[in-house]
């Protein structure tokens, strides 16, 4: 259908676009990212310029000067997927996820303040399933354009059994609830390579596209797409580290009143 059609159709509440998993062009649903029902309800967030922040970082880092940034309510989220898309994540994935971080959530907020690493019991969760929903995020924090260069992401969701992820991809996680939210967006750094990092308590997840090397602060959870291998075993534990994300960039986790000691 011609763009102007497109466009002549829809209404002030209607965005078309590309969906981000189907790669079609249509009506596109408000998507929470993550789910609304996992800690995404009413999250305060900040929208920071990175470019500005990074002018001024000796200000910020000293605390001199506030950074700039937009405050956005009301939960995180984009128009990037249409109906069928959405729904198909809602009745596979989401409720694993949900699951997860409602046991994350619980043990972080109870416990002292200085506690920087966990054991979780996650026996209970389809770890497959909860792989898949952290992928989808990253589909959806980024641009369609994204995913012609990364086309394993999407085949990787599409079927709910499935354990293919190609190898060029590792997934980690850690757990977050202090700082700001991190978007998720592809950057491209000199020590990763082409990293993605998305925080939104109660949990941070890096997914690192091309590098052999380990990321040693954050727990790699790449081996989740062996799950159906794995659910046999009785008691399945993780450790994960707590980091705050006061600054914008991925995998920066310093202290926001230590100056930049590295
Ligand atoms: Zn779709």
């Amino acid at each position: 259908m011609p763009t102007k059609q497109l466009q002549k159709m829809s209404n002030k509440n209607t965005i078309y676009g590309i969906c981000r998993i189907c790669k079609e062009k249509k009506e596109l649903t408000f998507e929470h990212i993550p789910p609304r029902s996992a800690f995404n309800k009413n999250s305060r967030f900040f929208v920071i310029n990175s470019t500005e922040y990074y002018q001024n970082f000796e200000k910020y880092s000293t605390k001199k000067l506030k950074p700039k940034s937009k405050i956005e309510q009301g939960g995180l989220g984009e128009h990037c997927l249409c109906e069928d898309c959405n729904n198909f994540l809602g009745s596979n994935y989401v409720r694993e996820y949900k699951k997860f971080a409602k046991i994350a959530m619980s043990i972080i907020s109870t416990c002292q303040e200085n506690t920087k690493c966990f054991e979780l019991d996650i026996s209970d969760i389809n770890l497959l399933k909860f792989m898949k929903q952290v992928i989808a995020i990253f589909i959806c924090t980024n641009k369609p354009v994204f995913t012609d260069s990364y086309p394993g992401l999407i085949e990787f969701i599409e079927n709910p059994n499935s354990g293919n992820f190609p190898e060029r991809y590792r997934v980690y996680m850690y757990l977050n609830n202090e700082g700001q939210v991190r978007n998720g967006t592809i950057h491209f750094t000199n020590t990763h390579g082409a990293i993605c990092d998305f925080t939104n308590p109660p949990f941070g997840f890096v997914l690192s596209i091309d590098n052999p090397n380990r990321i040693k602060e954050v727990s790699e959870i790449t081996n989740f797409k062996y799950y159906n291998k794995l659910k046999d075993i009785k008691k399945l534990l993780i450790m994960l580290n707590k980091y705050p994300s006061h600054y914008p960039f991925p995998l920066d986790f310093r202290e926001i009143n230590k100056k930049a000691a590295k």
